[in-house]
């Protein structure tokens, strides 16, 4: 297959979430011209939450796809090209690095910011689907607030559910932690915490399989001790239910050519964005498995663009 010459940027800006629409605010003011592709998701993970009340500078609260489209409103008035396209391949074997749209264009960037965020994992049940945005969440800190004094259930053993366990455990009445395993995995000192909070009930050895409900959530089918001659099958009342089994980081494009951690998320120099390769910063949550914020995404948006701008100036 033939291209035509390829399209030259300063600056290109792989998604749109916070971190890349606010990567794309900072970086067409700065007068680079940037040009940012949505990706399969635009808008990114806020637009598959329900209200975001925890964003600065919004007192009232508004809707994670209102939200979005706010920064890319903010984006646009500043210049930034938004387009519509998914990068499927790159070559970052050498300058101009080379990104590769929807498998036909091929765009050169003197500076590229990845910001592809990352996707919650799912336990894969059609339940999941069927009441997404009903009582099923993946983020205790974005949705736990509707919960206020009633039941809801955290499924996973690590870190993660233990702190999203522990936060929910201040706002609803009752939360129960379905763990697979007869052991939590976290941190002994999250362990602890868990243990010692009254309205947590843990629930090992427990597999959840299935949900119901109809006009939401009202409870989770479980299944104890999943292919033992005891296995037994459970059902608790629940109003939400929250899943806390990791994330995977979308960086799967990027892997061979720069770093990743164990868990695949792209490393960065310790306090700024900055990759292994000269001119690539990677920001927001595809490099942050600790946070996991719109607010810190944003943040290590504007940390990006400033950074390429830099860059630009230094090779100049
Ligand atoms: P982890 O990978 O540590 O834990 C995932 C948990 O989900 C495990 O208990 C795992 O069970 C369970 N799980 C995975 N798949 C399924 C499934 N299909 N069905 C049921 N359960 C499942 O992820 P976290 O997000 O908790 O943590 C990621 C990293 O971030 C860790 O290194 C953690 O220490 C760190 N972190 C630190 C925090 C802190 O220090 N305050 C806060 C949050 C995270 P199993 O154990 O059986 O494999």
């Amino acid at each position: 297959m033939s291209h035509s010459t390829n399209e030259k940027v300063r600056c290109l800006i792989i998604g749109s979430g916070p971190a890349g629409y606010t990567a794309a605010i900072y970086a067409s003011r700065a007068s680079l011209s940037p040009v940012l592709y949505e990706g399969i998701q635009p808008g990114g993970q806020l637009t598959i939450t329900t209200e975001v009340e925890n964003f600065p500078g919004r007192p009232e609260g508004i809707t994670g796809s209102e939200l979005m489209n706010d920064f890319k409103k903010q984006a646009t008035r500043f210049g930034a090209d938004i387009r519509m396209g998914t990068v499927t391949s790159v070559d970052f074997d050498k300058k101009p690095y080379k990104i590769t749209i929807d498998g036909e264009k091929v765009i050169e960037a003197d500076t590229v910011i990845i910001a592809t965020g990352a996707t919650a994992n799912y336990l894969g049940l059609p339940d999941e689907q069927k009441y997404a945005g009903m009582g099923v969440s993946a983020c205790a800190t974005c949705d736990g607030f509707f919960y206020r004094k009633k039941t809801v259930a955290v499924v996973g053993g690590g870190d993660t559910a233990c702190e999203e366990a522990l936060y929910l455990s201040s706002l609803a009445s009752l939360v129960y932690l379905i763990v697979r395993k007869p052991y939590l995995r976290a941190s002994t000192i999250m362990q602890k915490r868990v243990k010692e909070t009254p309205n947590i009930k843990l629930l090992f050895e427990h597999n959840a399989v299935g949900l119901f409900g109809e006009q939401g959530v009202e409870g989770a089918c479980l299944i104890k001790r999943k292919g033992e001659p005891d296995e037994e099958k459970v059902s608790i009342a629940i109003d939400g239910f929250f899943l806390a089994i990791g994330h995977t980081p979308n960086a799967e494009l990027f892997a061979k050519w720069l770093p990743t951690d164990e868990k695949g998320y792209i490393k960065t120099h310790p306090g700024t964005p900055r990759t292994g390769k000269p001119g690539i910063f990677a920001a927001g949550d595809v490099a942050d498995p600790h946070y996991r914020q719109a607010v810190t995404a944003a943040a290590t948006g504007c940390m990006a663009a400033i950074e390429a701008e830099r860059y630009l100036l230094d090779i100049k």
